[in-house]
C-alpha cells in the first residue's frame, strides 16, 4: 500500500485501528453502495472513516451505522436535524453543509472513494487532491468541469488518482502504469509513443436500436432502463444519449494525458470488453469483465493488489460472441457535441457539463423531451462561447463558469417549455 502524503503530513497512521481507512463521498448512491458491498465482504481489510450524501439522512445514517463510520455528512443543511436524530446514541459524528463535506473529504485516510454525482463533487474532491489523498475517482464530472486544474492540483499535492469508471479502470489495467502517482505521469511519454489509439466501449444504451422518432418520444422511464448496468438516474440518462461516452472521452483525455485525436469510441452491446489500447506493432490489448461495477471498484480499492469481488465470472464460451459497431452520431448527437468540446478545450467542457446537468434534470422531471438535452447543451455552448470561454484556473473560476452556463441552460429550458406548450 502506498502511503498518501496526508498521512505522513499528519504524523499518524490512518491504519492504527485496523485495516485501511476509507472515506466514501456519495455513500448513498449506486457507486457508494457497491463500494460498501465490496468492503463489507472483507472484514478487517477496511475501516470506514467518513461517509456523505446529499440529503438522504436516514439512508446515510443506516450506512454509517452498518459500516461503523466515525463521521456522516449531509451536503444539504436542511437534512442535518434528521441526520443528528438518526445517529443519536451511536457515537457517530453528524455534520452538514459544504464546509463539512470538504472536512469529510480531507480527513486523513488511506483511500477516498469520490462518488458524488455531478460538478457538486468538484470542491471536496479537489480539496482532497490538494492534500495528496489517494482518490478512487468515480465522479467523472470533476474532470469534465475542471480536468486541467484537477490533474495539476493532484500532481502538485502528490495525490494518487485511481479511476473507478469501468472503461478507465480497463485502460488503467491495460496501460499498467508502475505508478498512478502524480507528479509521475500515469503514462511516461516513451510508453505513450508506442500507443496508437485508446478506445473505450459504449453499450449503446437502451435506445441503441431505436429510430430517431422513437427516441424523441422516450420518457425518463425508458431512458433510465439501461440494458447492462444499474446506475444512478443522471448517468443512466447520459448513457442513453451517449453523452456519458463523451464525458468519458474527456475523462480519459485528462487522466491519461492522451490527445483527443488518439481517443476513440466503439459500441459494444454486451459490455464485456470495457476498453482497449492499440499499439504501433499492431497489438491490441483489452480488459474484459462482466458488467458489474464491483470489479473496477475492487480494483481501485486493492490497487496495486487485487482483492476479491463477488461478481459473476466471465464465461466466453457461454457468451458465444461479442459484437461491435460504430456509434451513430446522427441519432446520438450528444457524443459529437462532447467531442467538439474536448477538442475546443479552454473551458468548453465546463460549459458542456453544466448545461448537460441542467438539461438532464429538466428531462428527468419531464419538462423537456429527450432530444432537447443535446439541443440545449449545444445552444448553451454556442452562447457562452460567444462571450469568450477561458480555461478555469481555480475552483472559483470553474464554479463561476459552471454557474454562467447553468443560468443560460435554465433560460433555454424555460424557452423550450414555452414553445412546446
Ligand atoms: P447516484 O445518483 O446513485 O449517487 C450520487 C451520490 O451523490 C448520492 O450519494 C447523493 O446523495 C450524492 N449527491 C448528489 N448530489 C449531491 C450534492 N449536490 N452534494 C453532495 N452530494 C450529492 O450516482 P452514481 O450512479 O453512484 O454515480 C456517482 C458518480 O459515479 C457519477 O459521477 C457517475 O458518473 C459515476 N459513475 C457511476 C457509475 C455507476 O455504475 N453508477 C459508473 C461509472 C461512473
Ligand atoms: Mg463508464
Amino acid at each position: 500500500m502506498t502511503l498518501s502524503r496526508s498521512q505522513s503530513a499528519h504524523g499518524q497512521s490512518a491504519q492504527s485501528r485496523s485495516g485501511q481507512s476509507l472515506s466514501i463521498l456519495g455513500a448513498t448512491g449506486s457507486i457508494g453502495r457497491n463500494t460498501i458491498d465490496v468492503v463489507s465482504r472483507l472484514p478487517g481489510r477496511f475501516r470506514v472513516e467518513a461517509v456523505s450524501a446529499n440529503r438522504d439522512a436516514e439512508g446515510l445514517a443506516q450506512i454509517a451505522i452498518e459500516a461503523g463510520a466515525r463521521l456522516a455528512v449531509v451536503a444539504d443543511p436542511d437534512a442535518y436535524a434528521a441526520l443528528k436524530a438518526a445517529l443519536s446514541g451511536t457515537g457517530i459524528e453528524a455534520a452538514a453543509g459544504q464546509a463539512a463535506l470538504v472536512e469529510a473529504a480531507t480527513r486523513p485516510v488511506d483511500r477516498l472513494m469520490a462518488a458524488i454525482v455531478g460538478a457538486a463533487g468538484l470542491a471536496p474532491t479537489l480539496a482532497a487532491a490538494a492534500r495528496g489523498t489517494t482518490i478512487l475517482l468515480a465522479n467523472k464530472e470533476c474532470l469534465v468541469t475542471a480536468g486541467t486544474l484537477f490533474m495539476a492540483t493532484a500532481r502538485a499535492g502528490g495525490a494518487t488518482i485511481l479511476p473507478v469508471d469501468s472503461e478507465h479502470s480497463a485502460l488503467f489495467q491495460v496501460l499498467n502504469p508502475v505508478q498512478a502517482l502524480n507528479p509521475v505521469q500515469v503514462l511516461d511519454p516513451d510508453r505513450l509513443k508506442a500507443v496508437e489509439t485508446v478506445t473505450i466501449t459504449a453499450s449503446g444504451g437502451p435506445f441503441r436500436t431505436w429510430s430517431a422518432e422513437q427516441i424523441a418520444e422516450a420518457g425518463p422511464r425508458e431512458a433510465v432502463r439501461h440494458p447492462n448496468w444499474a446506475m444512478g438516474a443522471k448517468i443512466s440518462v447520459d448513457s442513453a444519449g451517449l453523452m456519458n461516452k463523451g464525458l468519458e472521452l474527456i475523462e480519459a483525455h485528462h487522466l491519461f494525458a492522451i490527445a483527443p485525436e488518439r481517443l476513440a469510441v466503439v459500441v459494444h452491446p454486451e459490455s464485456i470488453v470495457h476498453g482497449f489500447v492499440s499499439y504501433r506493432d499492431g497489438s491490441v490489448i483489452a480488459q474484459l469483465a462482466e458488467p458489474d461495477m464491483r470489479t473496477p471498484i475492487a480494483y481501485s480499492l486493492g490497487w496495486p493488489d487485487r482483492i476479491p469481488a463477488p461478481t459473476k465470472r466471465l464465461d466466453l464460451a457461454e457468451l458465444g460472441r461479442l459484437t461491435f459497431e460504430t456509434p451513430d452520431l446522427r441519432r446520438f448527437p450528444a457524443l459529437g457535441i462532447a467531442i467538439a468540446a474536448m477538442e475546443a478545450g479552454n473551458g468548453a467542457t465546463t460549459v458542456l457539463n453544466a448545461a448537460n446537468e441542467i438539461s438532464v434534470e429538466a428531462f428527468l422531471s419531464e419538462r423537456i423531451r429527450f432530444p432537447d438535452i443535446a439541443k440545449i447543451v449545444e445552444n448553451v455552448m454556442d452562447r457562452v462561447a460567444r462571450t469568450g470561454i477561458g480555461e478555469p484556473a481555480s475552483l472559483d473560476e470553474a464554479l463561476e463558469l459552471d454557474r454562467t452556463a447553468r443560468d443560460v441552460a435554465r433560460a433555454l429550458v424555460g424557452e423550450h417549455i414555452a414553445t412546446a406548450g
